[in-house]
Order: structure tokens, then sequence, then C-alpha cells
């Protein structure tokens, strides 16, 4: 029997004995015991008790096209028997590498046609640290050691991504407080509704920019090597910046000559209607980390685009000494290919810019204005975050330590809905390519667990 509650009661006996889970309370996982996924097929997950679930978050963020893509798994069948695994480092490579780096050209920004391949967004955003610190040596400016993050920003579980990202939590793991690598620097998070006072958008956009150059200022130009932030920063609970922020950012670091590096490995390969989150808000970053999306979660694979500048210097610079095993895994890099086929084909970016985006923002939208326990509506395109209020009308916030979001994800989770519950908000992050009729089911089940919950 492989659905059903004694099956279910077996595999959590045996997760409980051996199974580490990431991100989790292990006493919690005790009391409650885990969701185990056993199926997936188009915006539909199915549990091993055979419940049906609307996949409201793509996974993690990842399955921009959807579970059950049998292309994707004949693509990875078929170099599997082909090559299923080389890398040597030195001058060597395979064809799908080659081709995935060919690929992903035609779709970056301009701009950005250099590819280093890794396997997780944590690794990429690792990798961009020890690269760019590289880069700056080889450009004989040494000094450009220190890098810039956000407040709330999230960029990976690694040391190095867990000390550039701005996960308090994370970073007091190891130690009580704040324990991080040095040379990393955090400024605000440009979330308006929180903090933006009597300020209008416009101008709060402006100030929250204004902290990276009195950053940049207070460690000296000479010594920023790089800002990294996500387009719209995700796991930090969707916030969204007010129009304005990253052109004002990318000026701030043109002006000092500090590397624009743009987490994308949520927002990109389509999740706001363009390809990228830089193009969504009109920039151009000087390094980019795919992850995610790119493969929409198929196979295990991360990417860093560079612009020429950093190529070059890569290029001159000697043996670069970094890679992974894995770097550019050839079944991983076939898979992504297809995947970026797929999302291109089926003009799913396009979808999500004139149609379901659109949709599914007025919806949520509506939601927010309407239910009592919401707040802000924050996000675009197929990403959404709901802020939860515990009074509304005074705009007072829940406690940090507040139930409130886990109650309304449980509840969602048993009327058939996966949601995720961030500090006090909860998040929406569905497959590209979700229907309208299946925005309305989302929109039905979120009402409900708020309900459940106000
Ligand atoms: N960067 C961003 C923006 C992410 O959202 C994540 C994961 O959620 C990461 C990096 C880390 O990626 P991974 O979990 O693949 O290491």
């Amino acid at each position: 029997m492989s659905i059903g509650h004694n099956y279910t009661r077996e595999l959590r006996q045996l997760d409980d004995r051996h199974n580490i889970h990431p991100f989790c309370d292990g006493k919690q996982l005790i009391e409650r015991g885990s969701t185990i996924i056993s199926r997936g097929e188009g915006c539909y997950v199915w549990d091993s008790d055979g419940n049906r679930l609307l996949d409201g978050m793509a996974g993690l963020w990842c399955v921009n096209v959807g579970y059950g893509r049998n292309e994707l798994a004949d693509v990875a069948a078929k170099q599997m028997r082909e090559l299923p695994f080389y890398n040597m480092f030195f001058q060597s490579t395979t064809p799908p590498q080659i081709s995935l780096a060919a690929r992903l050209a035609e779709v970056t920004p301009d701009g950005l046609d250099h590819f280093f391949f890794a396997n997780s967004g944590s690794e990429a955003n690792d990798s961009i640290i020890r690269m760019v610190l590289h880069f700056w040596k080889v450009e004989g400016q040494p000094t450009k050691r220190h890098f810039i993050g956000r407040n709330l920003g999230y960029h990976g579980s690694t040391m190095a991504a867990v000390s550039i990202g701005g996960m308090k939590p994370m970073q007091d793991m190891h130690a009580a407080g704040h324990e991080i690598l040095p040379g990393f620097h955090h400024i605000g998070e440009p979330h308006w509704y929180r903090h933006g006072g009597d300020q209008s958008p416009e101008d709060f956009a402006k100030s929250a920019a204004a902290e990276l150059e009195d950053k940049i200022i207070e460690l000296g130009a000479e010594n920023v090597a790089g800002f990294i932030g996500e387009p719209i920063q995700g796991a930090g609970g969707v916030i969204e910046p007010p129009a304005g922020y990253w052109k004002e950012i990318e000026r701030i670091c043109r002006k000092h000559d500090v590397l624009m590096i743009v987490d994308e490995v949520i927002c990109g390969f389509g999740r706001l209607g363009e390809w990228f989150g830089a193009q969504y808000y009109g920039v151009q970053p000087d390094v980019m980390t795919m992850a995610k999306g790119l493969s929409s979660g198929y196979l295990p694979i991360s990417a860093v685009a560079f612009n020429s500048r950093i190529n070059e210097a890569l290029r001159s610079g000697g043996v670069l000494s970094h890679g992974y095993t894995y770097s550019g895994h050839p079944v991983a890099c076939a898979v992504a290919e297809a995947n970026i086929d797929i999302i291109e084909n089926e003009g799913l970016v396009e979808r999500t810019r004139e149609e379901t985006g659109p949709y599914f923002n007025e919806v949520i939208g509506q939601i927010a204005a309407d239910h009592p326990l919401v707040g802000e509506k924050r996000g675009a395109g197929l990403l959404a975050g709901l802020q939860l209020m515990q009074d509304r009308g005074s705009k007072t916030f829940f406690e940090a330590g507040s139930t409130a979001a886990i109650q309304c994800r449980e509840t969602a989770l048993e009327n058939g809905l996966i949601m995720r519950a961030v500090g006090t908000a909860m998040v929406l992050c569905p497959p590209l390519t979700i229907t309208r009729g299946e925005i309305d089911e989302l929109a039905e089940k979120t009402v409900m667990a708020l309900d459940a919950t106000a």
C-alpha cells in the first residue's frame, strides 16, 4: 500500500527516527508529524494520505512550470543514459553545460553573458563572494572586501550566505548575538508600510536607498566590493520596494564603483512577469544569482551571471580556484535548458505579465482590502504577501512571536491549500501555469484560512 494512514504512520516513524528536517523545530515536528508529499501534477500535490493540495508556494518558490512535466523527465533520462556525469575542471566541460550557458545568455538582461554553475542558491551566492573578491584583487583594488546586504534579505544557508543575508534567527543559531563573518554589513529593508512613517512611498524609496550611500561612505567606497539584494525580498515576507528604489540603488552603486548584485533566485524566470526582477525594475546588475526557477526545481542547479568586465578579469586573473564537483552537472543543465524552453514556448512570462499576474493581484488585493486581519498586500506578478495585523485600524502589528500566521497556514492546509507563514505575514508564490479557476480556488481558501484565524 502506498497511500493511506498506515503508510503515513510508518513513514512518519522512519522520518522521526532518521531524518533531520531543514528549518524545522524538532519538538513541534514530533507533536504534529511531517506533511509527507508524494506526488504532483500541474499546480497540485498529493500527500501520503491521498489528500489533494493546491500548491500556493510552487514547492519552495521553485516549480515555475508546474508538476508532472514528462518532457523534463525524458530529457533527464536521455542525458543520464548518454553521459550522467563528467567534471574534471581544468579544461573540460560537457555539451549540456555549454548549451545552457549560451541559452541563458539569450534570456538574461543584455550585458550579462557569462555564467558560473553551482547546485543551490546558497552555493551560488557563496561563489559570488569569493569570485567578486578575486575580481577586485585582479582589478588592483584589493581593499574592496566588504559587502552590504539588507535586513530580512535571504541569500541562503552557507556561512557567507547567512552573513550577507539579514535573517537574525539564522545568525543567532550558532551563538547568541547575531554572529556573522567579518566584512558583512546591512542596511534596512525598504518596507514602506512598516517603516515609511509620514513619508510618501517616493520619498521613502529615496531615504531607504540613501542608507546604502551612507553605509558606503561610512566604510569608505575603496573598501566596498558589492551590494546584494533580491528585487522583491521573498523569504523576508515578500517585501516589495516602492517605485524608484532600485533605480536609486543602481545610481549609488555606479557612483561609488560598488558592484550591484541582484539575487534572482525567487524573482527570476518569469515570477514578476519579466524574465528577471531586474528587468521589472529597469536596472542593470553587474552580477545576478539564479536557482529555483532555473530548473523549476526538477533538479538542483544554480548559476551566477557576470558582466563582461568581471568575466575579463576572471579570465586574466590566473587560476580560478573555485568550483564544485557538480558545477554544471550535465543532467541538471539539460533539464534546465528544457525548462527554459517550456517557459518560452508556453509564453509563461507574458502570461504572468498580462493575464494571470494582474488577475492574481486583483484578487489577492481585494482580500487585503476587505479582510480585517490584513493590513497590506505586497508583491507583483505571481508573488504575493499578506501582512496580518493585530489591529489594522490603528496599524498595530502582531508581536514577533505571534502564532497567527502559523494558525492561518495550518488552517489553509486542512482546507487543501499550501501557503507559507513568514513571521506575521502569509506568502503565496504559485506555479506560473496557474489558471484563473485555480486562482479563484486559492483566493477562496485563503479567505477561509484568514476567517478561521481572525
Ligand atoms: N536566495 C534567495 C533569494 C532565496 O530565496 C533562496 C532560497 O530560498 C536562496 C538564495 C538560497 O537558495 P538554496 O536554498 O537553493 O540554497
